[in-house]
């Protein structure tokens, strides 16, 4: 279970997130909806300690991984990146073949990086077949939805316990989308799953657990079928009949 409990995170003088307690819970997917500006892919980006590079963050709170406290000075960021891995709306392979976008990580983990460890990453990204003729090719030759499987091959190559996406999908197209949608529920079966996204058939779709964000503040949360058929605070109700 990965959990932030009253989490309060400004940048210089901005309160972005104000009291924020989540937990997204193991073989569930939690979906993280609400407007533009929120402040949902600052909660997403505090798990990996992402902010630690921003000199006027400041963060306070508890956010755990299972007994690890993310934010201990004892817990080398690159475990906690190791065990949470994350998913960004624009596809980032690194500028290497499509073996070496999942080798590097697994090299720089000291984990093993042999061919058959190569397959079995992108066979459980639903992208093996497609690309076993062309493992040497640089990986901005893909399609955008074959990029963004890659990146997540290249997640779940480091066995991680939790993958966060923020925006999967806002740059497919709508076939792309769903086969990411079907790689996504296929993963939960394995893994801690979190998914910020602006799609509310998406969060329909896939989500079993949603939180409805508002100014940096969670305002509902449940299961996804409650929050959709019976919102109980107003802005939920506004923000998914598109109010604004
Ligand atoms: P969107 O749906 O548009 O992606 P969001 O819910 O993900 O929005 P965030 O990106 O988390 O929203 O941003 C929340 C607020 O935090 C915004 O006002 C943004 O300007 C501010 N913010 C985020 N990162 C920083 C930063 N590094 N420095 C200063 N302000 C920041
Ligand atoms: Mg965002």
């Amino acid at each position: 279970k990965l959990s932030a409990e009253n989490l309060n995170i400004s940048f210089a003088t901005k309160q972005v997130l104000k009291n924020v307690s989540v937990e997204f819970e193991e073989n569930k997917i939690t979906a993280l909806i609400g407007p533009s500006g929120c402040g949902k892919s600052t909660l997403l980006r505090s798990f990996n300690r992402m902010h630690d590079l921003v000199p006027y963050a400041k963060i306070q709170g508890s956010l755990k991984l299972e007994d690890m406290d993310i934010y201990s000075k004892n817990v080398p960021v690159t475990e906690i990146r190791k065990r949470i891995g994350m998913v960004f709306q624009k596809a980032n392979p690194f500028p290497k073949s499509i073996y070496d976008n999942i080798a590097y990580g697994l090299k720089i983990n000291n984990l093993p990086h042999d061919k058959s460890v190569i397959e079995k990453a992108l066979t459980e990204a639903f992208l093996w077949d497609e690309v076993k003729d062309d493992l040497k090719m640089p990986a901005h030759r893909l399609s955008g939805g074959q990029q963004q499987r890659l990146c997540i091959a290249r997640a779940v190559a480091l066995r991680p316990e939790v993958i966060l996406m923020d925006e999967p999908c806002s740059a497919l197209d709508p076939v792309s989308t769903i086969k990411i949608e079907e790689l996504i529920l296929h993963l939960k079966e394995k893994y801690t799953i979190a998914i910020v996204t602006h799609n509310m058939q998406q969060a329909q779709r896939i989500a079993d657990h949603t939180y409805f964000m508002y100014l940096g503040e969670v305002k509902e949360s449940g299961p996804t079928q409650d929050i959709f058929e019976n919102p109980k605070h107003e802005m939920t109700k506004n923000y998914i009949n598109g109010v604004f």
